[in-house]
């Protein structure tokens, strides 16, 4: 498999608002600035979450934005399916592997054990503590609820293209995490990494929200015996200083349609709000290809998240939006 291959991952559980349009448009500029291909996955593992019709819908957005794909998103491919929900038997060959290698251990502690038992609280999460990673992998799984993957208590750095050096420190800040939920799923972290190794995936670009997932990414990469891809973390859109949810009812891009907007205009604007074009430029994604080469892109991009005043902030699009 030979030369740059990206992809864009959505999760079918809202429509698609202008945050997750803007971090679309990116992937895919970058992917097509290195000549590469570019692989539309549907994360739709979490099946409770999952809205019917959402991921047409948002496949629909996207074409209508103006952007293409070579495999997944109804164009087949080598790597078939692109269906996450389709993909479990992989996930399952995955964990058994880590199983053997004796890196996973089955755990049978609630949230609430964890919760109790961990003595700093994390962040959102607690970390865990530890209470069941002395089980081997090879333990009856009758009590368990889960598996959790064993990470090693040394610090994970990696460089990101447009973050730079990041590091973490996994079993403090994490502590060993879930491969294979309590509800039998595959976690979001397994799935995601099964299917970019499997997919050839070398570019990976996506929000910035998934940077502290990024260690224990890599960390199953090494454990799966492969290399992992160049990450480029990207801003996220805020409204009003709040992240913007798969709720945001009045900015998602089927709305914008619905009231008549142009994909030239909203091209334009998101492009704008990361500094790739003036503000008020109508631009559609190709066009935007010949005013960079990936370089400059990702020079681009690491200056205006450099930059405090950058127009993160979805309100600047709001009202050009309503002013429609
Ligand atoms: N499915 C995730 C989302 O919609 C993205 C996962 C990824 O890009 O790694 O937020």
């Amino acid at each position: 498999m030979k030369g740059p291959r990206g992809r864009y991952a959505p999760s079918p559980t809202g429509d698609l608002h202008l945050g997750n349009a803007r971090t679309a448009l990116l992937a895919w500029l970058q992917i097509r600035l290195c000549g590469g291909i570019f692989v539309m996955r549907m994360e739709d593992l979490d099946c409770p979450r999952v809205v019917p019709g959402c991921a047409k819908q948002i496949l629909d957005d996207l074409e209508w934005l103006g952007l293409d794909w070579d495999e997944g998103g109804g164009s087949g491919g080598t790597f078939s399916p692109y269906e996450q929900s389709k993909r479990t038997d992989l996930y399952a060959a995955a964990l058994e592997l880590l199983k053997k290698q004796g890196q996973v251990f089955p755990c049978s502690c609630s949230r609430r054990d964890i919760a109790m038992a961990a003595s700093a609280p994390h962040g959102r999460t607690a970390v865990y503590p530890g209470t069941c990673r002395s089980r081997s992998s090879s333990a009856g799984e009758n009590d368990a609820r889960s598996w959790r993957y064993r990470v090693p208590a040394r610090e994970l750095v990696f460089n990101d293209k447009l973050v730079g050096v990041y590091s973490q420190n996994l079993a403090r800040d994490v502590g060993d995490f879930v491969v294979r939920r309590a509800d039998g799923l595959y976690a979001y972290q397994l799935a995601v990494v099964v299917d970019d190794l499997l997919m050839g995936i070398t570019q990976v670009v996506r929000g910035i929200d998934l940077l502290d997932s990024t260690p224990r990414q890599i960390l199953l990469f090494e454990a799966l015996g492969a290399e992992s891809p160049d990450y480029w973390h990207v801003p996220l859109m805020s409204d009003q200083g709040r992240r913007m949810s798969k709720r945001s009812g009045s900015q998602t891009i089927t709305a914008y349609r619905a009231r008549g907007g142009s994909s030239s205009q909203l091209v334009g604007l998101l492009a704008a709000s990361v500094g790739l074009v003036q503000t008020g430029t109508q631009i559609s994604p190709s066009e935007l290809l010949d005013e960079y080469d990936v370089e400059g892109f990702r020079r681009r991009l690491v200056d205006v998240m450099k930059c405090k005043s950058n127009q993160n902030s979805v309100s600047t699009l709001k009202n050009s939006i309503s002013e429609r």
